[in-house]
Parts: structure tokens; C-alpha cells; sequence
């Protein structure tokens, strides 16, 4: 039998189904394989053993009973931004250090009650605000195709921990980028869903018009097994779509025959790797060969996107930070001498560099005689990005384009530089200004064996189409099973 920890979500269903495997032996060889390499690349900020282990009897239980579903047994690593019950929730902030929510987000009760199994929460950057995971209160994580370099970020330990094979599968959350480019630098899916199909009840909020939770997984196939267990209406998100699932592992299955692929020429511009360019065309090739059409298309107002979001992003956070005040929930400074005193020591010990000067920035863009200047003007830019996506989709049924200009890049080469920092995310940007779904997916390696992603975009709530093209284009590089050794 092939190496269990190989196997994707439905080869697995088949050997514990068929009896060849069952979740407890399964979780086992997970929290054995964290044990071995986590060392090395810091995924996790907790290792949930003794849940893991409960979740994974229960799990064959239901597949005794013959009441499987795809994700019964399979064990998942969770990104620490969003909210599971009694289990630290961390946002690798100091500020949520001991946190335990008194709660579970949505997304968890559905893959509880689906028997799914949880090995832990995944290292981010603080309040999922950063490129790179090196914003975490706590430690760097590692990529795990080269321990020099950063994993991407904010959801770097999600992406890591699936690359590196500590999890099938994991879940994140995309505000700017952040499932996309860490899946993009490590080498496996991630996909950011349309905004409002996926329930944002118990993700811990960072800039609330644009946060959504998604899949990370090694193959298309998964990504959409995945999103169909936790995507669905739920009445405790204001946002979320009243909107049945659609079957998304049944749309891997579509040929791609006649499908008009969009190529956006303001995505394929100087600054950009020259190898990431090079992987992106080849796939394109693949593409055509495969029977799509590539049409040139312009997205004009995708220069502005990154100043829009950075207003945007920060105006949203400055607000939703604020409820930390050592009060409510989370850190509280111990020496202070009055209320004010203790509100200022608990958010300067509390919150790293990184999430101050987005508080920072996001007051000023909301404050009185700036507030029209930043914020509304942000907010019409944003309505030009929506036109340019909506102009495009009628010339074509995706986009194909880069997910970062370049491959992953050393720990500590662009820490000190925050704009530098803020400028890799302009390929990812726009799809959460417009609220449309992206999906970024392994198409090459550079020279170094970095891996590359090429980034697929559609219109609202067009998963379906984003997953016949990936898939196809999946199978038509036949990239898979091309894993990071690490022991
Ligand atoms: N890198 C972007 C930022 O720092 C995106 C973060 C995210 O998507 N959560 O804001």
C-alpha cells in the first residue's frame, strides 16, 4: 500500500472505508510525522494530541457504522485565527496568549460534525496582518522546500504544514492574500472563496469586508472536498450567501474543452521573476493544448489596489482591534496606575510592530477631516476594481495570472521594509477588493526549487468553473507528488 501520509482526502476515505487504515492509526502517523519535522519548520503553535486521538475514535465509529462522509477520519491542521472551544486561539498574538474561546467558529462545528480530525492550530502572522508568518508573536515558521526562507504568510504554518505533510489538509483565511501566497511559496492549493460562502462566524475578525476562511491542500480535488464541507449559509454571519453548495469535487471532473482563459497584461509586468513569468506561460500552453482559448484582457485599475486595500484593510482593523482593551477577553498589562493607563499598557505590551502601525494607519485613514480623502476614496477605487473584474468576465470565464512576483523569498530580506512587504501582495489584492474567488495552484519550480503558483481568478460564486480549470490544468502538469523530504 502507498504511504498513508501520501494520500489525498479521497484515497483515504477509500483505505479506512475498505479497513486497510483506520483514523486512530491515521492520526497517529500524522502526530508522529509532527513530532519528527516540526522542529524543524515550526508549523504548529499547538498540537491538539489528546483531541486529535478522541476525534479520530469517533471518527471510526461512524465509518463502523457505515456513516462516512468524505472528511470522517481525516485529520486537519487549523489556522489560529479562527475560534475552537476550550483550545488556545492564539492569532500568534501575546494579546490572545491564553485565550480559549468559549465557543466554536462555524467552519468547526461543520467539520466536527462530519467527523473530520483536528491536529492542531497553525502559526500566522499576528492577526493575520503580514507576507510572510515572521509577524507571529511567538516564532518563525519555515518553508519547508528551503528552512532559510519564509513559508509566505499570513497563513504560513497552514501552508507549511500541508507541504510538509503534518496535515492532509488545512484551513486558513484570506484578507489580502494571505491563503493564496503562502500556498503559492509552498508548493500546494489554496483557495480564497467568494466573499460570503464561507461562514466568517468565529474567525477572528482583521479587516471584516474582506476576510474570508479557505481550503490549503495538496490537490485541487481536496481543496474542493474541503470547501464543500465548510462553505454553506449560516444565520450567525450577517454576510453569508442563503445559497445551497454546489457539488465543487464533481466540478474537478468537467473537461475544460472551450473554456476562454483571461491573461491580464497589467499582471504580467517588470518586477515580476522572470521564472514566475516563464511558469505561467508554459501553463497556459498546457492549457490551450487542453482545449481552452487565452484572450488578452485589462484590469486598468489594478495599480491602485494596493494603496485601496491598505486604507481599506487598516480602516476595517483599527475599528475591529479596538475591542482588545484588556477588559473583555485576552492580555491585560499588569502595572498601570488608572483606566486609561491600563487600555495604553495592555495594547503597547500586547500588540507587535506590525499590528500598531496598522491601528495606526487604519485610525488616521477614519479620522475627521481625513476620512473623506482615504476612506471614501478607497471605497470608490474599490468600486472600479469590481467594474474591471465584471468588464472582464465578459470576455472570459477565468483569469490566469501570477500569485506573487516572486518565489519565496529569505527570513528577514523584507521584514524591515514594510512597503516592500505590502507590494508583494499586488497580484492577490484585488480578488478580495472585488470579493471573487481565487485560487492559486503549484505550476512550476525556479532554478533554487522554489516552488511557483499560478493564480486563478472567476466571477462571484463561480468556484465551480475555477475548479475545472485547475483540476484539468492540475492533471495537465502532472506536478503532483513532488513533496519536501525533511527527514
Ligand atoms: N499580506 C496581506 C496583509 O498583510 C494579506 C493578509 C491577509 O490576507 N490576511 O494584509
Amino acid at each position: 500500500m502507498k504511504d498513508v501520509l501520501d494520500m489525498g482526502i479521497s484515497e483515504l476515505r477509500n483505505a479506512m472505508d475498505e479497513g486497510k487504515v483506520s483514523a486512530q492509526e491515521l492520526t497517529t502517523q500524522y502526530l508522529d510525522r509532527i513530532e519528527a519535522v516540526d522542529k524543524k519548520v515550526r508549523a504548529y503553535v499547538t498540537v491538539t494530541e489528546e483531541v486529535a486521538l478522541s476525534q479520530a475514535k469517533a471518527a471510526d465509529e461512524m465509518i463502523k457504522k457505515g456513516k462516512a462522509g468524505p472528511l470522517t477520519g481525516i485529520p486537519l491542521g487549523i489556522k489560529d485565527v479562527i475560534c475552537t472551544k476550550g483550545i488556545p486561539t492564539t492569532c500568534s498574538s501575546r494579546m490572545l496568549k491564553d485565550f480559549r474561546p468559549p465557543f466554536n467558529a462555524t467552519v468547526m462545528e461543520r467539520l466536527a460534525e462530519q467527523g473530520a480530525v483536528m491536529l492542531g492550530k497553525l502559526n500566522m502572522d499576528e492577526f493575520a496582518m503580514g507576507s510572510s508568518t515572521e509577524n507571529s508573536a511567538f516564532f518563525e515558521t519555515r518553508n519547508p522546500w528551503d528552512l532559510d526562507r519564509i513559508p509566505g504568510g499570513s497563513s504560513g504554518g497552514s501552508a507549511a504544514a500541508v507541504a510538509a505533510r503534518m496535515c492532509v489538509a488545512s484551513l486558513g483565511s484570506d484578507t489580502g492574500g494571505s491563503i493564496r501566497q503562502p500556498a503559492s511559496h509552498c508548493g500546494v492549493v489554496g483557495l480564497k472563496p467568494t466573499y460570503g460562502l464561507v461562514s466568517r462566524y468565529g474567525l477572528v475578525a482583521f479587516a471584516s469586508s474582506l476576510d474570508q476562511i479557505g481550503p490549503l491542500t495538496r490537490s485541487v480535488e481536496d481543496a474542493a472536498l474541503l470547501l464543500e464541507a465548510v462553505a454553506g449559509h449560516d444565520s450567525r454571519d450577517s454576510t453569508s450567501l442563503p445559497r445551497p453548495v454546489p457539488p465543487f469535487a464533481k466540478a474537478c471532473r468537467q473537461a475544460m474543452e472551450g473554456l476562454r482563459v483571461g491573461i491580464p497584461k497589467e499582471y504580467f509586468i517588470d518586477g515580476v521573476q522572470e521564472e514566475v513569468v516563464g511558469s505561467i506561460r508554459q501553463a497556459l500552453r498546457v492549457m490551450q493544448d487542453m482545449g481552452a482559448e487565452l484572450v488578452d484582457i485589462s484590469l486598468p485599475h489594478t495599480e491602485y489596489a494596493i494603496a485601496t486595500y491598505y486604507i481599506i484593510a487598516t480602516a476595517e482593523a483599527s475599528s475591529n482591534l479596538s475591542r482588545y482593551d484588556g477588559v473583555k477577553y485576552g492580555f491585560r498589562a499588569k502595572d498601570y496606575s488608572n483606566l486609561m493607563d491600563m487600555y495604553k499598557e495592555t495594547r503597547a505590551q500586547g500588540f507587535g510592530p506590525e499590528v500598531k502601525r496598522r491601528i495606526m494607519l487604519g485610525t488616521y485613514c477614519l479620522s475627521a477631516g481625513y476620512y473623506d480623502a482615504f476612506y471614501k476614496k478607497a471605497s470608490q477605487v474599490r468600486t472600479l476594481i469590481v467594474d474591471d473584474f465584471k468588464k472582464a468576465f465578459k470576455e472570459c470565464d477565468v483569469i490566469a495570472a501570477p500569485v506573487a512576483p516572486t518565489t519565496a523569498f529569505k527570513i528577514g530580506e523584507k521584514v524591515n521594509d514594510p512597503l516592500k512587504m505590502y507590494l508583494s501582495d499586488i497580484f492577490t489584492i484585488p480578488v478580495n477588493l472585488a470579493g471573487i474567488p481565487g485560487l492559486s495552484l503549484p505550476c512550476g519550480f525556479d532554478q533554487n526549487g522554489l516552488p511557483i503558483g499560478l493564480q486563478l481568478m472567476a466571477g462571484h460564486l463561480q468556484e465551480e468553473i475555477l475548479f475545472t480549470a485547475a483540476s484539468n490544468l492540475e492533471k495537465g502538469l502532472g506536478l503532483n507528488n513532488r513533496w519536501p523530504d525533511l527527514t
